[in-house]
This record gives C-alpha cells, sequence and structure tokens, in this order.
C-alpha cells in the first residue's frame, strides 16, 4: 500500500464516507480513509428491523459508557458509537430528521456565516434522493441517501396519531424536514430496497472502487502528525505495527464527536495543562477541545398489553413473524424492512417558546427491561426528548493511550432547567396513552408506573432511567470566538492543514435527531475543501 495520499480521512462513519466519496471524485487527487472498526455487511447492520441488535453487538461498537452522572443517581450511561464502516450510521435508528430551520440561523447568528438554513439546505437537499417527499424547494430526489416513509406502518402508530389528533391541541406535520418541522406525523426512514441506507451504502459503496481511493478497515488512528504547525499525515495502528501515513494536502479528522477530540488532544491540540498532565507535547492550545459536550436525553413511557398488534415475539405473534421472515426473504418489504421508529411528534411543551422544545417519539414495540435487544412480548413505548438542553459535560482524556477509551462526563441534567420539559413530555405521553384510540388496546403503563404521579415521584424516575437519544454534539465547536475549535471553515485553529467534519463541530445541538445533519455538515465541508461555493 502506498503511505503516501492527498487527504486523509481518519474515521469512515457518517461524515467520513460522505467525504471520502465527494473528495475522489476527482481522479487527480488521491484519498485515504482510515476506519478503526470493521466492514457493515452484517445482516444486523443491514435489516432495518434488526436495529436493536446492531446496536448492542459489541463487535460493531466502542462499549463506551458516561462516567458516574450525578444527577442521575451516579449510573453511567451507555454511549454506543459505531466502530465499523459507516460508524455511528451503521446501527443507528435510520429516523430522517434535519432539526429546525432556526437553528442554523442561531449557528450564522454566532459568526459562523454560511451555515444558516439558507446556505445548508442545498446540502440537504443534494445529499437526498426522497422517495415521497418531492418539494424541490426542499427536497432532493437524485442524491445518494434514500428517503422513504414506512410502506406499511404497524397500526398502533394510527393510533398514536388519532390520540393527537383526539387531544385537539397540536397540528398534523407532513414533512419534519421541511420548513416547519412541528405537530404529529408518519416519519421517514434512511432505507432503500428493504436495506439501510447508511452513508456507507450509499456514498462509500458506489465509489469503492476507484483507483484513487484506498479504504483501509481495523486501522486505529493514534495521533495527527503536526510538523511545523502543519499537519503532515497520522500514525495508524494496524495489523500489530504503527505505520505512518502522510497528507499532502490535508488530514480530516471524521472521528465523531467523542473520539475526534480525544484524537486531538493526543496530537497535542487541547487545553495545555491536560495535556501536559498527560505529557503530551503541546502543539496548538485550544481549550475548546472536549468542552461543550451535549446530547439529547431521553426517557420512556413504556406500556404492556397482552393485544399482540405491536411488533414482538410472542407465541401468538409467530405465524406473523414467520411469515415477515419469508416476506422479506423474498422480496425485502415488509416488517423486517421497517426501522420500527415509524411515527413522532415534535411540540412545544409550554407557550411562549419560538419552536418545539420537546419530541415524543413513538415505538410500537415492548421495550424489555431487560435490555433484550429484540421486542420480547407486545406493547409500545414513547421516547420524551428534551431537544434543546443546556447541561454541558466534557470530554477528557483518561490516558496519554487511544486505546484507553477518553472519559466522558455528559452531564446530563446538571442543569436543572433540563428537567421540566421532560416532565411536560411524560405528562402528555400519559394523556394520549389515555386517549380512546390507545385506551382500546388496555395496555398498562410499565414505567414509570401509574404510582408515579407527582413531581417528585417523576423526578426520582427521570433520575433513575433517563438516557440519551445518542446524540452527542460539540466538543470540536465551530465558531470564531476564542473557545472555538474549528473557524467555519472547519479548520483546526492554530494548526495547517487539519480539520475537523463530523457531529463535534456544531455548535449546539439542532433540534432533531442528528445523521442527516452530519451528512450535510460533510456535503458542504467536501465544497469548502474543494474550494467550491
Ligand atoms: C444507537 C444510535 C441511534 C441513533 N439513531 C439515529 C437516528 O435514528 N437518526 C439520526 O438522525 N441519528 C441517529 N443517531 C445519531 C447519528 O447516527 C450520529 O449523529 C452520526 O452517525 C454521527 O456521525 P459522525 O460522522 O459524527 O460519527 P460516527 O458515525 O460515529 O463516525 C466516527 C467513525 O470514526 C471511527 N473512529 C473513531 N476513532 C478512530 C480512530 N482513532 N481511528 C480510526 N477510526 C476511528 C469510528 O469507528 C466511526 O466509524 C443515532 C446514533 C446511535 C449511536
Amino acid at each position: 500500500m502506498r503511505a503516501g495520499f492527498d487527504f486523509v480521512i481518519v474515521g469512515a462513519g457518517t461524515a467520513g464516507c460522505v467525504l471520502a466519496a465527494r473528495l475522489s471524485e476527482d481522479p487527480s487527487v488521491q484519498v485515504c480513509l482510515i476506519e478503526a472498526g470493521g466492514p457493515a455487511n452484517h445482516p444486523f447492520v443491514q435489516i432495518p428491523a434488526l436495529v436493536g441488535p446492531a446496536i448492542m453487538h459489541r463487535a460493531f461498537g466502542w462499549g463506551l459508557t458516561t462516567e458516574p452522572e450525578p444527577a442521575l443517581d451516579n449510573r453511567r450511561i451507555p454511549l454506543p458509537r459505531g466502530k465499523l464502516i459507516g460508524g455511528s450510521g451503521s446501527i443507528n435508528g435510520m429516523a430522517y430528521h434535519r432539526g429546525h430551520p432556526r437553528d442554523y440561523d442561531d449557528w450564522a447568528r454566532a459568526g459562523n456565516a454560511g451555515w444558516d438554513w439558507q446556505g445548508v439546505l442545498p446540502y440537504f437537499r443534494r445529499s437526498e434522493n426522497n422517495a415521497d417527499l418531492r418539494d424541490p424547494a426542499l427536497h432532493g430526489t437524485a442524491g445518494p441517501v434514500h428517503v422513504m416513509h414506512i410502506p406499511r406502518p404497524n397500526p398502533l402508530n394510527e393510533a398514536f396519531l388519532q390520540a393527537f389528533a383526539s387531544l385537539g391541541e397540536f397540528q398534523p406535520c407532513a414533512d419534519f424536514t421541511g420548513s416547519e418541522p412541528e405537530g404529529y406525523g408518519l416519519r421517514q426512514g434512511t432505507i432503500h430496497r428493504g436495506r439501510r441506507d447508511s452513508t456507507a451504502a450509499a456514498y462509500l459503496q458506489p465509489a469503492r472502487s476507484r483507483p484513487n481511493l484506498t479504504v483501509l478497515t481495523d486501522a486505529q488512528v493514534l495521533r495527527v502528525r503536526v510538523e511545523s504547525g502543519r499537519a503532515s499525515g497520522v500514525d495508524v495502528f494496524a495489523r500489530g505495527g504503527v505505520q505512518p501515513i502522510t497528507a499532502a494536502a490535508e488530514v480530516i479528522v471524521c472521528a465523531g464527536a467523542i473520539h475526534s477530540p480525544q484524537l486531538l488532544m493526543l496530537s497535542g491540540i487541547g487545553a495545555p495543562d491536560a495535556l501536559r498532565a498527560q505529557g503530551i507535547t503541546v502543539n496548538a492550545a485550544l481549550p475548546g477541545v472536549g468542552a461543550n459536550y451535549h446530547d439529547h436525553p431521553a426517557l420512556p413511557l413504556t406500556m404492556e398489553m397482552h393485544d399482540s398488534t405491536s411488533y414482538g415475539l410472542s407465541w401468538r405473534a409467530l405465524p406473523r413473524n414467520a411469515w415477515a421472515v419469508l416476506e422479506y426473504m423474498a422480496a425485502r418489504r415488509g416488517m423486517l424492512a421497517s426501522n420500527v421508529f415509524e411515527s413522532t411528534a415534535f411540540i412545544r411543551s409550554t407557550s411562549g417558546l419560538d419552536r418545539p422544545d420537546i419530541q415524543i417519539a413513538f415505538q410500537p414495540a415492548r421495550r424489555n427491561p431487560d435490555g433484550f435487544p429484540l421486542p420480547r412480548g407486545h406493547g409500545f413505548a414513547m421516547s420524551v426528548v428534551n431537544l434543546y438542553p443546556r447541561s454541558r459535560g466534557q470530554v477528557t482524556l483518561s490516558s496519554a493511550d487511544i486505546r484507553d477509551p477518553p472519559r466522558v462526563q455528559a452531564s446530563l441534567f446538571q442543569d436543572p432547567a433540563d428537567i421540566a420539559p421532560m416532565l411536560r413530555g411524560l405528562r402528555l405521553a400519559r394523556r394520549l396513552c389515555a386517549a380512546p384510540s390507545l385506551a382500546r388496546y388496555h395496555a398498562h403503563e410499565a414505567q414509570p408506573g401509574a404510582a408515579a404521579l407527582d413531581d417528585a415521584a417523576l423526578i426520582a424516575y427521570l433520575r433513575r432511567a433517563a438516557g440519551t437519544a445518542h446524540h452527542p454534539v460539540g466538543t470540536c465547536r465551530m465558531g470564531v470566538d476564542a473557545g472555538a475549535v474549528v473557524d467555519p471553515q472547519l479548520r483546526v485553529n492554530g494548526v495547517r492543514g487539519l480539520r475537523v467534519v463530523d457531529a463535534s463541530v456544531f455548535p449546539s445541538i439542532v433540534g432533531g435527531n442528528t445523521n442527516a445533519p452530519v451528512v450535510m455538515v460533510a456535503e458542504r465541508a467536501a465544497d469548502l475543501i474543494r474550494g467550491r461555493n
């Protein structure tokens, strides 16, 4: 294998696959994409309904947790992160959202010119091949990532949507990725011909045979080499040895919101005192590296029932499940071609807000208390998600060796203001369960449980049961102030030839699931790198 390239991309996750494909469109440049994990062809990764096993399979993840979280009874919260081609996009829930247009206007208002909604919308469109929503002002129909509604959603979704309608307080939403993503409705997923359409499938796979693209798997980048203020390449650990790989043009770090700051710190880019404490020579003093960690906290309301309408494993559902397997094997259609997360709601939990502050994500399947990855028995769940948490955590080094996982103090609910929207969401979820369309399933509330009525009981439940929606961002924040890690062109401040392009550059989290926004960031980064506007 050659040891010299123009562009070296660290991490073949959601962002890295986009960049590898876009940059290698130019046959005159040599691109190397380096991924710590292995391939993404396992059925758990490919079959949408097996998302639970994909998340929990040890071979596909980094096995991270937070440090003990003080506001959550000192529990360590699981932090699934994909360690395979496609990264977290190869194990995620495939729900397609963009956030709220005002989120991007906020980014631009903070000094990030060009990142306002009108600036980013062309990149959302460019990445998208939407089968159902065809308004050309908002949607792409010729991009790499296939987006669709689930053709035959579970009937419980209709009951969930009717429950919302019966309250008479909220509007239906036909397009959660348009200019007004507010209300309740069926959501879209990134699925194509019955398979997960991650950026590994949609971008990287078609580009893989290009002679100017080299993809290394099971290869972990140990550090970015910085010489005279310039990133000259990386050191890679693969097949038992360390190999230097040089980058004539740029090193682009796409290792995700947890590993990108770790890699920068190990490369001497971070808060000087913290680096020196680990014996690391400082190449650029950037105290913002690893700071500003935030994520969407999530809290489930889980219902259990005898009725077997929901997705789930049971004797009563055996004929239907057996048929689903046959249908999928024959035509890649039906229940197994669904990502399970088929409907949702983005709503304002209180008056006086300028955009929805919570998501109530519906799951027409029981949530197992024991964590078994497929629903055993029947029921449904609503996950309340705080879209704009104020709490900020931090990623720090646990040692100077990248093979030791970094420390993640998520600091969930450290700011007490993050709790109130969750309680309002839980109470609304209960009202939905009591509405006639859902009440007719005679489900009982397993969690938090009917006895948890007042704020104190619900807060106690939150402390013992809240987790996250798996959307960490912000740890290599883009900006123009002293705490920023990258500038609005995503160039690392103080080091030439080095960019970060992934969820870590978000200045603030968007009000929706983060995969499509990361794709947008990578699409825009490709243009910035190629000097196109
Ligand atoms: C369980 C789960 C469910 C989710 N559900 C949804 C959803 O339904 N919809 C949605 O929009 N979003 C969802 N998300 C979030 C979304 O998938 C992420 O925001 C997105 O994938 C982040 O992309 P990224 O490029 O920043 O990082 P990643 O996709 O995590 O990519 C980082 C890559 O870098 C590699 N890497 C790290 N360190 C190194 C190193 N030193 N050397 C080499 N390689 C390295 C990793 O192995 C990984 O492949 C979910 C995420 C998870 C984990």
